[in-house]
């Protein structure tokens, strides 16, 4: 299914590891940051996906490096505070090895990936993106030549004219599912 076996995996945040509890994957998710009845008050409204905590603790039992990695329209240490107010909130610490924010253009993920992979000294085959954005999460990592899976989502119906979207699953429940498969990761 994939170049090689895979070490490291990237998870972006909203509509991946957690999505507005009202909306799930029926709108994109970031309505809720501009939601004039909710204001600040979003962590309430947010709950984590079905399926992403086991997953992320069967992938934590391989011993697969899992990172979070969420696009913020923010400057670098506002988002990293908001960032950390997430995952407290979540109480997700103890279960991914890292956690980045990368800035709000299409390359953003990408970059960030390729800084991270060499600063852990590990091969872009060896890595592995997962969200559901097909330009910031799944085309961003797919350009710096990095594998990606992008989950499918009723506002990602229809990827832009004359591309195609080779891997899709519909919930990260798919991952547990390609995790039988030991063969995709390295002990
Ligand atoms: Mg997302």
């Amino acid at each position: 299914m994939f170049k090689n076996k895979k070490k490291i995996i990237f998870f972006d945040g909203d509509g991946t590891i957690w999505y507005p509890q009202s909306s799930k994957r029926k709108k994109a998710p970031h309505w809720i940051y501009s939601d004039k009845n909710i204001g600040d008050n979003y962590l309430e409204h947010l709950i984590l996906t079905p399926s992403a905590l086991v997953l992320l603790k069967k992938l934590k039992k391989l011993g697969i490096i899992l990172i979070l990695l969420s696009t913020y329209p923010h400057f670098p240490k506002e988002a990293d505070i908001l960032q950390k107010a997430k995952i407290k909130h979540f109480k997700l610490e103890e279960i991914f090895d890292d956690f980045y924010t990368s800035r709000n253009k299409q390359e953003g993920k990408g970059e960030a990936i390729v800084r991270i992979l060499r600063k852990k000294h590990i091969l872009k085959s060896q890595a592995l993106m997962v969200g559901d954005s097909y330009r910031f999460d799944y085309l961003s990592a797919k350009r710096v030549g990095v594998d990606a899976l992008l989950i499918k989502s009723e506002y990602m119906k229809h990827p832009p004219r004359g591309k195609k979207i080779q891997k899709t699953i519909s919930g990260l429940k798919d991952l547990v599912g390609i995790l039988s498969n030991k063969n995709i990761f390295i002990k």
